[in-house]
């Protein structure tokens, strides 16, 4: 099948995902405009080929046997600009801009989205998609506080339709209503004061306690399971002594109970069939569901 010359067929998707795990993309794309979204998105459907969306991949598992049609990665759309409108900070950015972006700009102001936007992986629009949080009691503690409005472009007319936060069904690691299409922006906002005087020390207390706590230099996709409230998913998997358990190259981390990490020439199937294992094994010992917080993606 004919194709654009930017995008490529057969690419391996170990590197776009942060378990570095998976099979190929049929196709792949990796737009630097909008409008080569567009044009990619245009010969898809023309080809009547499916469509899955990658952010930095630190949310999802890709099947070994690869992944169907499409694959559009948004990391080259990736500009943030600020300004100050009405007492508050707006910050407009693209898909594919990293967390890290939009917080030195919260963290010029001194403002407190910066500390719950510290040690977040992955892009805007992801985090968007996943509602990403963090667990401490903190205002922000989620996107949906600091959300305005989401750009989709809409796949049946190809063109960009803004929907504002309050149209959104936020829940948790979870935002409905935007659907379907691909986030293109997203526009933030937050008041200007009060101001944190404090927030440096902050935030390098909370990036103390992340590498303290987590295995944040091994692959992995963050926390495996949601917490089943008011339990915590790492407690009841530590419970039932599966630190440090592993089947092929995925394992247990030894650090925290709820991260899977995987070393070189693992496969999507070593994590799933881990993430069962541990699923059966505290549903035996605890008689609890856990239930996965990552998105499968691809041919499973
Ligand atoms: C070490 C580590 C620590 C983590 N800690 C946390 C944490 O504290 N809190 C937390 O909430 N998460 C955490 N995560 C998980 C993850 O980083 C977040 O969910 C993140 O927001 C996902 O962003 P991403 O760009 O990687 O999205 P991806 O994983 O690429 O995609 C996630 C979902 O969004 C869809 N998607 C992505 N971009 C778009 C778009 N533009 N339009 C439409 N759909 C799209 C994808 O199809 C997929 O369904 C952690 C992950 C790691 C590896």
């Amino acid at each position: 099948m004919d194709c654009p010359d930017f995008i490529h067929s057969q690419v391996c998707l170990k590197s776009y995902n942060t378990w570095k795990v998976g099979g190929q993309a049929d196709y792949l794309v990796e737009p630097s405009s909008l409008e080569q979204l567009q044009k990619a998105l245009a010969w898809a459907q023309k080809q009547n080929l499916p469509l899955c969306i990658l952010g930095d991949g630190s949310n999802v598992l890709l099947s070994d046997k690869g992944v169907e049609g499409l694959v559009v990665v948004l990391k080259k759309l990736a500009s943030v600009e600020s300004y100050m409108q009405n007492g508050h900070l707006k910050v407009e950015a693209m898909a594919g801009a990293s967390k890290a972006e939009a917080l030195k700009l919260f963290l010029k102001h001194k403002l407190s989205p910066a500390l719950f936007l510290t040690g977040l992986p992955g892009n805007i629009a992801g985090g968007v998609v996943m509602n990403a949080g963090v667990g401490e009691s903190r205002v922000p503690r989620e996107f949906c506080e600091i959300v305005e409005w989401v750009d989709v472009l809409r796949l049946d007319s190809l063109k960009v339709e803004r929907v504002l936060s309050e149209n959104i069904d936020w829940s948790y690691r979870s935002s409905l209503g935007w659907q379907p299409g691909v986030i293109v922006k997203v526009g933030m906002s937050w008041p200007l004061s009060p101001e944190h005087p404090d927030i440096m020390l902050e935030i390098k207390k909370a990036t103390r306690q992340r590498i303290l706590k987590q295995p944040i230099n091994q692959p992995s996709c963050g926390s495996v399971f949601r917490n089943p409230k008011p339990q915590s998913s790492g407690a009841l998997i530590e419970g039932c002594g599966l630190k440090g358990f592993s089947i092929g190259r995925a394992q247990v981390s030894t650090k925290h109970a709820n991260f899977i990490v995987t070393s070189e020439g693992a496969l999507a199937t070593d994590v799933d069939q881990l993430v069962q294992h541990v699923q059966k094994t505290v549903k035996s010992h605890h008689g609890i569901n856990l239930h996965p917080e990552f998105v499968y993606l691809g041919r499973w």
